[in-house]
């Protein structure tokens, strides 16, 4: 049954490359996974400070990716959630780097966020993600207690106060020693991952991994 709505939605609704526009199944066709290139970096560190023990980040912020993340995030094109799975799928250092996860946590948005924009752009893309790998997705382990002033509003050394004691966990016997995949759509300070794995770490995760689409 689901094949058939799923033929019919294609029908109606013919995916498209969620860079140029033009009809594609694969919603990245070949010349702008090309033209992405130039943005791709694939930095990977390992964290000696933080509460996550390492990190990737796919792009840097710049050009189109970031147009099509603010476009993602602010301007209601929750489509492009299969550009961006389609991506890290197919980025071969990234998919090593998720081998190495047990579960897939999107970083949360608060409910009432939800309710404005109508879906949370980090857990389309996990949910994804854990479709094709051996990662689960659980979006109900981590979550957001209060709706603060967007990270991106704020300055840079504003950040790190504004996501203190911001999030919770519950469920916690699902990640009792589990190495964690933190997904986020943008790293820039780190305050927001960091704050996220200080609970998850001491909620008892083994181990936390972070992985962003853009680094800024
Ligand atoms: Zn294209």
């Amino acid at each position: 049954m689901k094949e058939i709505i799923d033929y019919i939605l294609e029908l109606i609704y013919p995916t498209t490359c969620g860079i140029c526009g033009k009809f594609c199944k694969e919603a990245l066709c070949k010349k702008c996974e090309i033209k992405l290139k130039k943005y791709e970096i694939n930095y990977f560190k390992k964290s000696k400070k933080g509460y996550f023990n390492e990190s990737m980040h796919i792009f840097r912020y710049e050009g189109i990716i970031r147009d099509k993340l603010i476009s993602y995030k602010f301007q209601d094109k929750a489509y492009l959630y299969r550009t961006f799975s389609k991506i890290i799928l197919k980025n071969e250092k990234a998919c090593d780097f998720l081998k190495n996860y047990d579960i897939i946590v999107p970083v949360p948005i608060h409910k009432k966020r939800m309710l404005t924009r109508g879906y949370n752009q980090t857990e389309l893309v996990a949910h994804e993600l854990a479709k094709y790998t051996s990662m689960k997705m659980e979006n109900k382990i981590l979550l957001k207690r209060k709706n603060i002033i967007s990270q991106s509003q704020l300055k840079k050394y504003q950040r790190k106060e504004n996501v203190k004691n911001v999030f919770f966990v519950k469920n916690i016997e699902k990640i009792l020693d589990k190495r964690i995949l933190l997904f986020d759509d943008i790293y820039t300070t780190g305050s927001t991952v960091n704050e996220c794995s200080k609970v998850l770490k001491g909620a008892g995760a083994k181990e936390i991994g972070v992985l962003t689409i853009a680094k800024d």
